[in-house]
């Protein structure tokens, strides 16, 4: 503990707007001792993802809080999704160019939402000074062997994806108010929200369990997350553009193909089923055959008709 990290203030702040009953019976210390106390499911095995959101890298600074809070979870939700994970803990390091009391009130709101749509227990944090960055650690349990992974696409599986893809990169074009052509304001609240709300896919991931042979969320566009699958099985596709899923508000504007394919924030899945598994997929989850797995490394994308498409897009860049 230092001048930098700790502070009665910061206790004060950390009760005010971090800590709750713990809900689930599983959590033997939450937040308030130097560790959290956690009893993983006998046999289980645990997930674990982070991911850092940076203030004006990966949301604009000016962002409704509550959004922010929501969307921190969202996206660790969507990894444990990915790999077939049931939610359960989450940890939160948050660092504060400053105490914002609504800030704060509004962020822990948005979490603590979608939180308990998932049943999901806050454990234990940090909280220190600097530039506003939020790092969000999430744990889930998967039955032994079960998890889904990248490597597992042969050669013949169906691809599929879950939602609608490239609202998110709209939305992100009207937020900056770069969008060229007028929309109605509720268009533009649905894109924004795309943005700035999406919804894991946890029970998608779930149904999938020992279904899709591999899986993956699309954070950085299907270009770039598709090729993680591709080259962690060895192998390749054939995407058919026309069939790639898009909603009523996107197919009224038009929208290059790279932004859809690579825009990113979608947090839908994409998922590789085998041809003998195809009747097993769950009628509950909302998805859409794209394309199909071929032995060939790379992507070759095409039309309905089957005619070859050019896609110059590589997904975001972190560095
Ligand atoms: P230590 O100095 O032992 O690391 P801290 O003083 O940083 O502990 O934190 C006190 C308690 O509050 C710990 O249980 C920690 O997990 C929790 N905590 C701190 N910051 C947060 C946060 N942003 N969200 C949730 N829990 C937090
Ligand atoms: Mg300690």
């Amino acid at each position: 503990m230092n001048a930098q990290t700790a502070s009665s203030l910061e206790f004060a702040l950390i009760a005010r707007h971090f800590t709750r009953p713990s809900q689930r019976v599983d959590v033997v210390q939450g937040i308030g001792d130097d560790c959290a106390l956690l009893r993983v499911p006998s046999g289980m095995e645990l997930a674990i993802t982070i991911d850092t959101l940076v203030g004006g890298v990966h949301f604009l600074l000016d962002s409704d809080p509550y959004g922010i809070g929501w969307k921190t979870l969202a996206v660790s939700l969507s990894d444990l999704a990915a790999m077939g994970a049931e939610p359960a803990w989450a940890t939160l390091a948050l660092t504060l160019p400053d105490v914002n009391e609504p800030w704060l009130q509004a962020f822990s709101s948005g979490l603590f939402e979608l939180a308990d749509q998932y049943n999901v227990a806050l454990v234990g944090g940090n909280t220190s000074r600097g530039p506003l960055s939020i790092a969000l650690q999430a744990h889930g349990f998967t039955p032994p062997g079960q998890a889904i992974r990248r490597a597992g696409a042969e050669p013949g599986d169906l691809i599929y994806v879950t939602g609608t893809l490239g609202d998110a990169a709209v939305g992100l074009d009207v937020r900056l108010g770069r969008l060229d052509v007028p929309i109605p304001p509720e268009e533009a609240a649905y894109l924004c929200a795309r943005l700035e709300r999406p919804e894991p896919r946890v029970a998608a991931g779930l149904a999938l369990r020992g279904i899709a042979s591999s899986a993956i969320d699309l954070s950085d566009g299907l270009v770039a997350d598709l090729g993680h699958i591709l080259k962690a099985s060895q192998v390749g596709a054939v995407i058919n553009l026309d069939s790639i899923p898009r909603s009523t508000v996107l197919r009224g504007l038009s929208v290059p193909w790279e932004k859809i394919v690579g825009g990113g924030d979608d947090y839908e899945l994409c998922f590789t089923v085998p041809p003998d598994r195809q009747a097993l997929i769950s009628p509950t989850i909302n998805k859409t055959p794209i394309g199909v797995i071929q032995s060939e490394p790379g992507i070759r994308w095409c039309d309905a008709k089957g005619h070859a498409v050019r896609i110059e897009a590589t997904g975001f860049r972190h560095f």
